[in-house]
């Protein structure tokens, strides 16, 4: 069995993105399960990331929110760094869309509240997310949603090289916003656009966009309009699609200004679905 500095146990792979494995293991000194998510070799040798790494390392420690995956500590073995997190035991929100999307409404509002909530408290402590997707969201076996993923995204696009290699982060140019897409500076407002994505995606188990590159994605959401949520499923109330639209605006300016609106307006969509459109 490998053992982390002389403390963590790695038991099974539980995921793998473009830049690191993910392990269920055990925390011998507490005896609890963790998460372990060990940085590809490849990375290591790279100087520029392991700064970014390490400074994105203590912005997440920062964080403590019920909807936000906990950071335990962080190390490095063997010349592999990790970062040992919170272990959640349920599927990502994208096996959820893949196993019953379109979700029901309400379902589907809940998650995105308890989403908006996660990145209210991170944009409160002026970290941006930067890669919003549901293989970044994990449920818990009771249905509380747990953010992960923070700050490591950044030190991902900010790395031209990894975009350009790396399919699977290729993959979350279809929650870019726009102005992410165009290669510019990501903000609060690029985070909603993200989520925007991500209710649009439960709400009609489809993308606002999708293309066969991800340059031709990129490309939409800087200039094509997608499909109104509701011409695919007329189930979701009018209320909700406003919401939808008003996350998904092209210019960062007139998106909603945080995600304390965004919570707002679902809130009001639960209470009252019967609004006229938003244009
Ligand atoms: P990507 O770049 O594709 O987003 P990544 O390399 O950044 O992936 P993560 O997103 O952090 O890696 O984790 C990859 C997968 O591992 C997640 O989608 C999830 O299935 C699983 N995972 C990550 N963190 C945890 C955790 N704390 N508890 C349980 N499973 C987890
Ligand atoms: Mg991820
Ligand atoms: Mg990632």
């Amino acid at each position: 069995i490998k053992r982390l500095g002389g403390r963590y146990e790695l038991e099974t792979v539980i995921g793998g993105g473009g830049m690191a494995v993910v392990y269920k293991a055990l925390d011998t000194l507490l005896n609890r399960t963790v998460a372990v998510k060990m940085l590809r070799a490849q990375y290591a040798g790279d100087e520029e990331f392991v700064n970014r790494f390490r400074q994105e390392a203590q912005s997440a420690a920062r964080l403590s929110h019920p909807n936000i995956v906990s950071l335990y500590d962080v190390g490095m073995s063997e010349g592999e760094y990790y970062i040992v997190m919170e272990y959640v035991n349920g599927p990502t929100l994208k096996d959820v869309i893949r196993e019953r999307a379109p979700l029901p409404v309400p379902e589907a509002l809940d998650i995105t509240q308890q989403i908006c909530d996660a990145l209210a408290h991170a944009h409160d402590h002026r970290i941006i997310h930067r890669d919003v997707k549901p293989h970044n969201i994990l449920l818990t076996q009771s249905g509380q949603v747990k953010v992960t993923d923070f700050g490591i995204a950044r030190a991902v696009t900010g790395n031209t090289i990894t975009l350009q290699h790396d399919t699977s982060v290729l993959g979350s140019v279809h929650y870019f916003s726009p102005e992410q897409a165009r290669g510019g500076a990501a903000s609060v407002k690029s985070d909603i656009y993200s989520v925007g994505v991500v209710l649009y995606e439960m709400l009609t188990k489809q993308l606002p966009f999708s293309g066969d590159s991800p340059v031709s994605v990129a490309l939409k959401h800087l200039r094509d309009r997608f499909v109104d949520p509701r011409d695919i499923n007329p189930d979701i109330p009018q209320s909700v699609e406003n919401i939808i639209l008003r996350c998904l605006v092209k210019r960062p300016e007139a998106r909603y200004p945080d995600m304390r609106a965004v919570k707002a307006d679902l809130q009001t969509a639960l209470d009252n679905p019967d609004v006229p459109k938003f244009v």
